[in-house]
């Protein structure tokens, strides 16, 4: 049996009708630059959040980077964040100038270890970024205790979790500013790059705007310096179909997670994901731990079973970073975790039939 980890596919025939009129309403208007689909994407994005801004914007990464834009980063200045995530968290901060700074992860919940955040802030310190990593909430409230004590900007790395809850209450909702992700492979998926950045704060909200359009209100009236990146109308066309039905495709993903982890929790040398009781975790990610990732990947591979690594490489070890004079040993837990972890197939889509062929699949490894 072939089984992907994630494919588009199905998602798209079940939606077809639907999606394809969507298209062509925009096809035939043309609106294709900040049409109303998107103010209407983002006005249903900002009342499923509770937020009082939604902005579309062209990814994730721009996302992160027009945030970081907004609450004034400057060259020098430095934001703590995880080195155990996707590369743009800590892209954007090197983009502008500023030094990432990072903190080892949490052994239980990969996530940023909170309780080592303090003895990382300087003078320069301006931010902290946390990343809601597969899917489960990072611990705001010790996040958010040091910000304000310190003074600093939270910008919450959302691009795994619209959705998922920290004791009771949606991520993207706890930072000044969070930053969502709607790649193809995201839970909440457009056709191509997009991306969304909320906030409760109005001048915050009016300067994201303007740096999504060139730094402009008023046409070719330039106040600040600004990017071209917008919510492309198609994908918030696809996008606005989608968003009704995120909920139970979430509720999808923690049942498919509830049988892996039922199946797996036996198992000599797997870890299976943890989440706090208090966090709904999405599980955008399914992602195991092993000393035998490798060997266990290979044999999935040859049963037709596709999986992932998210992340092989810690980014204080990444090459492009090398400037920044972090070495091999600064992170361990990241270091050590980075060799382990393998993600299985995960999305709402999936048949039971695969489900019980991973299954047996891994178990049948593990017995060998
Ligand atoms: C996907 C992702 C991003 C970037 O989003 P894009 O839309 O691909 O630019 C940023 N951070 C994390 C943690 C991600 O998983």
């Amino acid at each position: 049996m072939e089984i992907p980890i994630f494919t588009p596919v199905r998602q798209y025939m079940n939606l077809k009708e639907e999606i394809d009129s969507a298209i062509q309403k925009v096809l035939s208007k043309g609106n294709f630059i900040l049409g109303d689909e998107v103010k209407e994407f983002e006005d249903k994005v900002a009342q499923y959040l509770g937020v009082k801004h939604a902005i579309g914007v062209a990814s994730g990464t721009d996302a992160l980077q027009i945030a970081l834009m907004a609450i004034g980063l400057k060259p020098g200045e430095e934001v703590i964040t995880t080195p155990f995530t996707f590369v743009a968290t800590a892209e954007t901060i090197v983009l502008l100038g500023g030094k990432p700074v990072y903190v080892d992860i949490d052994e239980k919940t990969y996530n940023i270890n909170p309780d080592l955040i303090e003895e990382k802030i300087t003078e320069k310190t301006k931010a902290i970024i946390p990343v809601h990593l597969y899917g489960q909430p990072a611990e705001m409230d010790k996040i958010l205790d040091i910000a304000k004590r310190y003074n600093l900007y939270v910008i919450e790395d959302s691009a795994q979790a619209l959705g998922s809850e920290y004791k009771g209450k949606k991520v993207c909702t706890f930072g000044d500013i969070a930053c969502i992700s709607f790649f193809p492979t995201k839970n909440l998926g457009a056709f191509g790059d997009a991306g969304m950045i909320v906030t409760d704060d109005d001048e915050l909200a009016e300067k994201i705007r303007m740096i999504r359009v060139h730094g402009s209100k008023v046409r070719y009236n330039h106040e600040i310096l600004g990017l071209n990146s917008r919510l492309d109308t198609l994908q918030a066309s696809v996008l606005l179909v989608k968003l009704k039905y995120l909920d139970s495709w979430n509720a999808k993903r923690i049942e498919i997670a509830k049988k892996y982890n039922d199946a797996f929790k036996d198992l000599d040398d797997v870890v299976i994901p943890y989440s706090e009781a208090y966090n709904k975790h999405i599980y955008h990610q399914y992602t195991i731990r092993t000393k035998r990732r490798d060997e266990l990947a290979k044999f999935l591979r040859e049963k037709g079973i596709q999986t992932a690594v998210h992340y092989p490489i810690p980014l204080h070890l990444q090459k492009a970073f090398s400037h920044l004079g972090y070495k091999q040993g600064d992170f361990p837990i990241s270091e050590q975790y980075s060799n382990e972890v393998l993600s299985l197939p995960m999305f709402p889509e999936l048949k039971d039939e695969e489900i019980d062929y991973v299954v047996e699949s891994v178990k049948e490894f593990f017995k060998r």
